[in-house]
């Protein structure tokens, strides 16, 4: 872990290097409960995922992103950011990883078959999911399971992901977009990528990461970046989508900038599959 913190302790002479995560340690009974009720959570079926549109510059839907949640029995809604962590550190994240694939999965054929949404489904991986060997094996299996094609999937892994298992990466890559699948790195820009690299792997689509996207258009510093990351993406042959677009201003410089993809509250925020659908309704309606 990043902040994983180093205390030195001496005994009988001998110096022992302990790690130790500071969350851990301030709230270990805290996550030990959570990390029981997460082991449980999976049997309990306490899982769903939402959907956020993903458009295109001109307003079509062109995919949805899958976003973990966890219904918990007293805390109610939990997003990602409470949990993954902790399951992460417990290896749950193998099991959990692999149910959101499933789901995600069954959700397109789903939508596919009822002709309610032909488009691909966004998911998110966990380094722990990436780094594992033969992952893409794990993909093939899942799908294959399902008789999903794997052009109805789309992987957003980050940056981090990448370069830390850069001499596996490429493998990888080739041997998922080999299923059908497409790759999209998620939260660009706030990681530290060897451009140099990014050249190399094969790759589909780059998400900007929200925290420029927040700052526009006041902020310059940020509309450069922006811009940079949208021409970047368009020499290297890549497609390009904005995150967390909150207002038309914002809408507006992104499509003059000539960014392809928009996902964002402005547009849609992520929903409850039965939601999802019933605004699909709501916007052919409102568009005939
Ligand atoms: P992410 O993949 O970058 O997803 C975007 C996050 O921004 C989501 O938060 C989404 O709800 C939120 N968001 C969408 N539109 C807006 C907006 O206009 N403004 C703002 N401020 N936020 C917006 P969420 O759902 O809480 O997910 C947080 C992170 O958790 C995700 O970031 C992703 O990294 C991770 N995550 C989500 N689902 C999964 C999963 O199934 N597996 C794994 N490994 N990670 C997941
Ligand atoms: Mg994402
Ligand atoms: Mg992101
Ligand atoms: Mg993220």
């Amino acid at each position: 872990h990043a902040d994983t913190a180093m205390y030195l302790a001496k005994s009988r002479g001998r110096a022992n290097y302990q790690f130790f995560e500071p969350a851990l340690a301030q709230n270990a009974y805290d996550e030990l409960v959570l990390e029981s009720e997460l082991a449980q959570a999976l049997e309990r079926d306490e899982f769903v995922l939402h959907y956020q549109p993903q458009l295109s510059t001109d307003g079509a839907l062109i995919g949805a992103e899958a976003l973990l949640r966890w219904q918990h029995p007293q805390r109610g809604l939990l997003s990602p950011d409470a949990f993954i962590d902790v399951a992460e550190r417990h290896r749950l994240m193998l099991a959990l990883g692999e149910w959101v694939m499933r789901s995600a999965a069954a959700q397109a054929r789903d939508w596919h078959q009822r002709e309610i949404a032909a488009v691909p489904i966004a998911v998110n991986l966990s380094r722990m999911q990436f780094h594992l060997e033969g992952f893409a094996g794990t993909v093939a299996r899942v799908l294959g399971e399902l008789h999903v094609p794997g052009h109805w999937i789309e992987l957003e892994l980050t940056e981090r992901m990448l370069m830390d298992d850069i001499a596996n990466a490429p493998a990888t890559l080739k041997a998922l977009r080999a299923l059908g699948l497409s790759v999209s790195v998620d939260d660009f820009g706030t990681g530290y990528t060897s451009l140099a690299h990014l050249t190399q792997l094969p790759l589909d689509k780059l998400k900007i990461d929200q925290s420029f996207v927040a700052k526009l258009p006041a902020d310059v510093g940020a509309a450069a970046i922006v811009q940079a990351i949208i021409q970047m993406a368009d020499g290297l042959g890549l497609r390009v989508s904005a995150e967390g677009v909150r207002n038309g201003e914002q809408r507006a410089l992104l499509a003059g900038w000539g960014c392809d993809e928009m996902q964002g509250e402005l547009l849609g925020a992520p929903m409850a599959p039965a939601e999802f659908e019933r605004w699909l309704l709501h916007r052919h309606g409102a568009a005939a």
